[in-house]
């Protein structure tokens, strides 16, 4: 019972405590057992009554997860029945146990190998997905040959998960279940899929661990700290007793702050604001406008491509967007047509390496290289807008051109419907994000050619301090309240107020409420972020009055780095507005 600790990356927060569940894993045979030529029909058989036991198995997987977390989710099961369906898998099993004269077992640790080597090969992030698809089908086969029990007795027992890295229909299945404490994986990021799950479920998770399935045996008592991305094993009384007490403090933080979500969003001197959630998943809606969001200010749309191993048809984006529109209804909702190309490859489009993705073929410059595709997306937008609360984003613009061709294709679409007799709202508004430090310079001219601006500050910050938004090594001169972010950004609220229309800031800088409060001052009025952060953003907005702040960032503004800038800031709102943090800044 050693005592020991991990860091890892903290991907949805949150403290839980309770006994650890190693996720079983299959480990495909290394040994090849050779049969007898009257043997390989046998052996093909086998195979084939356990895919077919896997088909049944998985159908009712998807048909239970369909109706417990909702239908998105439901679609990675529909690509593993298409991966058997396809039958080229399952004859490339046949063909080894026929040409090799090998058992079932080796016939299917070869095809895993040889997928593997491919998808490796290619080493494209979208494209290792698939490969786990691969792995999680073949595993289940492999499981139905050996008949190895598919889940422990005490499967609904309450316990934390640990994992080298969950398959997307494992994290599906077990966080589905409700019997999940927390997640602990070795592997993992941000936004991989068990990261967005475990959000949506308010599940504590921490990935990127390495090493933590050889430190865990089950049974071993667990914390896992979501929130500081920490993982300690078998803890000694003082530290249980540190973080039950820290565990307690977050969810009555939490408790507390929900209790915020039926306030007014309005300042000390009653000046409205409007925190809105930045959703992928449609079903997020709901949880949203529980923590207080009054509208979705972001939905990334691509998202939906990501759950699929085909290209999603205008139906099923038509029936994610009406469902996203009806739930948020009245509030607003953004649909953000696709930001892809680049880092963010889709296998179904086979998108060619870039050496500079972030600066590529990406987001609206990928949509108006793939016309057909954007065309798609605009209809199903349009078509979802009945309600009147849809309105269009077109991510990433550099210039003029693609907002006049964006409305071409929107024109075009508007036309086609008419045509077909279908409803949708003529006025849906069109607006622009500036993420592209060109756009912030060019925003007295592009705001008179949309309805409203949404600011991108992941990918403004990144372009104007030239900092990769995910490289660790520059990570420290990714900042927010540097004075020339917060003048640029000042710059591009003021034009947009001084033409009477609508600006949004939809960067995780929303979402900080240091930074959230410097926003305000700069005239800021609709923050847009991640739903689990909005009770915290309204708790601060809500703490203070708005002119101080005005003046406060004002004074800000005049000071040379961001240090300074910070400091300031901290120091002037801590006297004056002590419930402004809670729980300190970045809690
Ligand atoms: C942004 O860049 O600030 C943004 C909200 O878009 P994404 O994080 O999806 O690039
Ligand atoms: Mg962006």
């Amino acid at each position: 019972m050693t005592y020991m600790r991990f860091k890892g990356i903290g991907v949805s927060p949150g403290i839980a405590i309770g006994e650890a569940s190693l996720a079983e894993k299959v480990l495909f045979t290394a040994k090849k057992d050779i049969i007898g030529t009257d043997e390989v029909e046998n052996e093909i058989k086998k195979l084939q009554s356990a895919i077919l036991q896997t088909k049944k198995q998985l159908t009712h997987i998807k048909n239970q997860v369909k109706k417990k977390i909702g239908k998105d989710h439901s679609f990675i099961f529909e690509a593993h029945l298409m991966l058997l369906e396809d039958k080229s898998l399952c004859r490339d099993i046949e063909k080894i146990i026929k040409r090799e004269r090998a058992k079932v077992e080796w016939a299917i640790s070869r095809v895993h190998d040889k997928y593997v080597g491919i998808f490796d090969a290619i080493e494209d992030e979208y494209f290792k997905q698939r490969k786990s698809d691969v792995t999680d089908v073949l595993s289940k086969i492999y499981r139905n040959l050996k008949s190895i029990k598919q889940e422990k007795k005490d499967e609904d027992s309450e316990s934390i998960l640990v994992a080298h890295d969950l398959l997307p229909s494992e994290a599906a299945m077990k966080l589905g279940k409700g019997n999940v404490l927390a997640v602990a994986l070795d592997a993992g990021g941000q936004t991989s899929h068990t990261a967005i799950l475990a959000r949506s479920l308010n599940i504590p998770a921490v990935v990127g661990l390495h090493e933590i399935t050889q430190k865990v045996s089950n049974g071993d008592l667990l914390i896992v700290d979501g929130t500081d991305g920490e993982v300690i094993i078998n803890p000694p009384l003082a530290i249980r007793k540190e973080f039950l007490s820290k565990k307690r403090k977050y969810d009555d933080y939490c408790r507390e702050l929900k209790k915020t979500a039926t306030l007014d969003s309005i300042t000390l001197d009653k000046v409205r604001f409007y925190p809105m959630a930045n959703i992928e998943l449609p079903e997020e809606v709901k949880l949203a406008t529980s923590m207080g969001a009054e509208g979705v200010g972001l939905f990334r749309s691509e998202f939906i491509y990501f759950q699929k191993s085909s290209l999603p048809e205008e139906e099923e984006h038509f029936r994610i967007y009406s469902q996203v529109a009806k739930d948020a209804f009245p509030s607003p909702v953004y649909i953000r047509t696709i930001d892809i190309g680049g880092e963010k490859n889709l296998p179904q489009l086979n998108i060619e390496k870039e050496a500079n993705p972030a600066l590529g073929l990406r987001a609206i410059r990928f949509s108006l290289q793939n016309k057909e595709l954007l065309k798609v997306q605009v209809r199903a937008i349009l078509r979802a807008s009945t309600l009147k609360n849809v309105k269009i984003l077109i991510p990433m613009i550099t210039e003029i051109e693609e907002i006049e061709e964006v409305k071409m294709i929107i024109s075009k679409a508007k036309n086609e419907l008419r045509k077909e007799g279908r409803q949708f709202d003529e006025n849906i508004p069109l607006g622009a994000m500036i993420e592209v430090p060109a756009a912030a310079a060019l925003t007295d001219i592009i705001i008179k050619e949309v309805d409203y601006i949404s600011i991108g500050t992941n990918d403004l910050i990144q372009y104007y301090l030239a900092v990769d938004r995910s490289n660790e090594l520059v990570s420290y001169l990714f900042k927010p309240l540097h004075p020339s972010v917060l003048r640029l950004i000042r710059f591009v609220i003021k034009t947009v107020q001084k033409e009477n229309k609508e600006v949004t800031v939809c960067g995780e800088m929303a979402a900080d409420p240091l930074s959230a409060l410097a926003l305000l001052g700069l005239g800021l009025r609709k923050f847009s972020m991640n739903p689990i952060f909005i009770p915290r953003i309204k708790q601060t907005l809500r703490s203070v009055e708005h002119k101080k702040i005005e003046e406060i960032v004002q004074n800000a503004l005049t000071f040379k780095t961001a240090q300074h800038i910070e400091e300031y800031l901290l120091e002037q709102i801590l006297v004056k507005y002590p419930k402004a943090f809670l729980m300190g800044k970045n809690n």
